[in-house]
């Protein structure tokens, strides 16, 4: 009866705690702040019937945007290259290349494997002269999963690549900040502009885990090797906003913070004072349950520190902010020197 009592105040502590930050409920999604006013000051109008909206950014370039996902275009005198054809309206954008331009689609290149950004590729595989470009791992990729909505690229190239087409140049470069296959920074820079998907979403912090990054130690890295170029326009692939240096230099600091933090917090943790008072309560025997009291200090007081110094900086702060802190604190534990 006792064990009953007990099994039954956790499952109420743990409701009321689940409660507060659920996004299941009414109540739990209203504990959520509104998307910071200076971000949605930089919404672009999508009209709903034509599914997408677009701007020019000088130099030729396009990018256009569901509000979720972003792809791009290079218009040149002898042709048309896109950069990605994400699942949502990648079948549109043909289209939307023909009502600014009557030049045809030479070239699609894709950024890394992921669905979201090329599953929308199809229809670039049955317009004529179009090739379709990515890496030779990604193309590797692609040919295991056979999937039609992901054509097999038509060339490919291990790590950089330059696309020359009517005067404008298009530098291809691999990294590994994000998939395991490779990321592409696209590089135009006769229109400064800049295209790297999933590491920086101009206005927000990542998605969830420093976006879903598979490689943190190469995600740390990919600030700095973005700002060795030259750019004014900074496309990330999701959302609406496009950006510059500053965001790129904003999501910086905050993943630089998330990760000193954790750090600071994780190394100064008495591990054997902390497993010994939970075991006051549960004993010795649930070693996955005492591992994850350590974890879930270091996760609790390092969200604490950091939520009121970013929340009115960036937007999703509170929407992903213990997932940033969770991936660095694997990346702290198991792969960084103390
Ligand atoms: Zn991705």
């Amino acid at each position: 009866m006792r064990n009953l009592l007990h099994a039954v105040c956790i499952a109420a502590v743990f409701s009321v705690g689940s409660l507060a930050q659920s996004t299941q409920t009414s109540e739990g999604l209203k504990q959520y702040v509104p998307v910071l006013p200076s971000v949605r000051k930089g919404f672009w109008d999508v009209d709903p019937k034509l599914g997408y909206a677009m701007k020019p950014v000088g130099g030729g370039m396009y990018v256009i945007t569901d509000d979720m996902w972003q792809s791009a275009f290079l218009v040149t005198e002898d042709g048309v290259i896109v950069f990605d054809a994400p699942e949502t309206f990648g079948a549109k954008i043909p289209k939307a290349v023909a009502s600014v331009t009557n030049q045809p689609i030479k070239y699609l290149i894709y950024s890394h494997i992921h669905r979201d950004h090329i599953g929308g590729a199809t229809v670039f595989r049955n317009l004529k002269g179009v090739k379709i470009v990515a890496l030779q791992a990604v193309s590797e990729f692609l040919k295991t999963q056979n999937d039609l909505e992901r054509p097999v690229p038509d060339e490919t190239f291990t790590a950089d690549r330059t696309i020359k087409l009517g005067g404008k140049t298009v530098q291809l470069s691999r990294h590994f900040y994000h998939s395991n296959e490779g990321d592409l920074f696209i590089y135009v820079p006769e229109a400064e502009f800049m295209m790297a998907v999933d590491c920086v979403t101009p206005g927000y912090i990542p998605f969830s885990g420093f976006d879903i990054t598979t490689n943190f130690d190469q995600y740390l890295k990919v600030f700095d090797e973005l700002m060795a170029y030259d750019f004014t326009t900074f496309v990330g692939g999701h959302l609406t906003q496009i950006g510059g240096k500053q965001d790129v230099q904003d999501t910086k600091d905050f993943t630089m913070d998330v990760y000193q933090t954790v750090k600071r917090i994780h190394n100064g943790v008495d591990q054997q004072a902390v497993v010994a008072e939970a075991a006051k309560t549960i004993g010795y025997d649930n070693k996955f349950l005492l591992f994850r009291v350590i974890l879930d200090k270091v996760t609790d007081e390092a969200v604490a520190e950091l939520k009121p110094r970013w929340i009115n900086r960036l937007a999703g702060v509170d929407v992903w902010l213990e997932t940033q802190v969770r991936s660095a604190l694997i990346y702290v534990r198991w792969d960084d020197k103390k």
